[in-house]
């Protein structure tokens, strides 16, 4: 799989499935969360960039209220839907991102007559990297834009997490979105999901001689899904108890009293979700101050939170993990919803390779599936690139 979205490609796919041109050809990117997990929907902060992987959209305008849409991945059949009949109930399958994203707008009284559609897109599905955000953040740009409907970037983030949220039936927050639609080269994005605000924190990697290797482990947990709802539940509880609005107005030196109020499951889900934000904060902090080179404790630090507070890793995960740092890692953690998914460990560039194959090595000795194992750097948010 080419990292790299080449648009004349995804335009002469587009070409030879349908027959005529395409009126542009948009892309947004996957993305890696640096640090912040499970805080998103607790109103509180979190720190992502935009990988060199993402998801491109071929779409020609059409008279009618036909939508045609066909991915290059899978079985490349073409999935014709009247649009005219759109349902969010019950759209199925990988169109439900597309077309959930058609719907929300028609929703917000955006509509959008017929279309073809050819997608192509290089982020993984299910590795953690947000290869469902990439298509949603794709589309919306490309509505937008062909729609004239002049929605700014942030309405595209929550056209994008409608869609996740209410035709693909995912409860997420505004993560993955935001990662992908106001990501700039070289930068993190700091987002306070609370009031949506975001500051661009620049990731000079280069410059350190360091880079971000991912490594997908493959594994997708059945209750993936039933493991994220409940950590929900348990900071919808805590917060609940604590009496404030959210997590996010929790802090560590109310941390002794919660654990009197909470019983001890609740107290740890609460305790990530606290010191995580804090970690958040602390890491755009050192960024501005020391660089890249610097944040490695944090990183880990944040790994030991979801492994031991909040438990979502996995034994893969945290395989991966002491395995990069064993390695001399300056720090690795999971990173996504959890339970499988990817893990990212920031190292010296020149360990690349060794850090890679121990990694491999340790799978195969522990008899787990072989990982994919890629470096990242930060990308460009979505955008019309043909
Ligand atoms: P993640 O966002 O972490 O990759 P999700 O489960 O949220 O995982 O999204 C994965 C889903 O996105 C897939 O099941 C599929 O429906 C859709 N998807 C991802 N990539 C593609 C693609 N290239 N073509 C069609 N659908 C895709
Ligand atoms: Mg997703």
């Amino acid at each position: 799989m080419s990292a790299s979205i080449d648009a004349a490609f995804v335009a002469a796919s587009f070409e030879e499935t349908f027959g005529s041109k395409p009126d542009g050809v948009w892309s947004a990117p996957g993305r890696v969360n640096l640090i912040g997990e499970h805080t998103d929907y607790n109103e509180g902060f979190v720190l992502p960039f935009a990988i060199d992987r993402a998801a491109a959209v071929a779409i020609r305008l059409r008279e009618d209220n036909t939508a045609r849409l066909v991915s290059s991945y899978g079985d490349q059949e073409i999935v014709s839907v009247d649009l005219t009949s759109l349902s969010h109930q019950s759209m199925s399958g990988w169109t439900a991102y597309p077309l959930g994203v058609v719907w929300v707008m028609g929703q917000m009284g955006i509509t959008v007559g017929g279309f073809d559609l050819y997608l192509h897109s290089t982020v993984p599905s299910g590795a953690g990297l947000s290869s469902s955000a990439a298509i949603e953040c794709a589309v919306a740009t490309a509505f937008n834009e062909l729609e004239s409907a002049g929605l700014s970037l942030n309405e595209l983030v929550l056209v994008g997490q409608r869609a996740e949220n209410e035709v693909v039936g995912a409860p997420t927050g505004i993560l993955d979105q935001s990662a992908s639609l106001l990501s700039t080269d070289g930068n993190a994005v700091f987002l306070d999901c609370r009031t949506q605000e975001s500051k661009l924190v620049p990731l000079d990697l280069d410059a350190a001689e360091l880079l971000i290797l991912v490594v997908d482990t493959k594994v997708t947990h059945a209750h993936a899904t039933g493991g994220y709802a409940a950590r929900r539940a348990s900071c919808e509880l805590g917060a609940q108890v604590l009496g404030v609005q959210a997590l996010r107005d929790v802090t560590a030196a109310d941390l002794p009293e919660a654990s009197g109020l909470l019983d001890e499951e609740t107290y740890r889900r609460v305790r990530h979700i606290v010191t995580e934000n804090q970690r958040v904060l602390d890491t755009v902090e050192v960024l501005d101050d020391a660089g890249p080179a610097a944040i490695g404790a944090l990183l880990t630090a944040s790994h030991a939170s979801m492994r031991d507070d909040f438990e979502i890793s996995c034994p893969e995960l945290d395989l991966a993990v002491d395995t990069a740092l064993a390695q001399g890692a300056v720090g690795a953690r999971m990173t996504g919803g959890g339970f499988g998914g990817s893990a990212i460990a920031l190292i010296q560039s020149a360990d690349e390779a060794a850090v890679s194959e121990a990694i491999v090595e340790a799978f195969a000795a522990a008899g787990f599936t072989a990982p994919d194992i890629f470096a990242v750097s930060p990308a460009p948010g979505a955008r019309r690139i043909g």
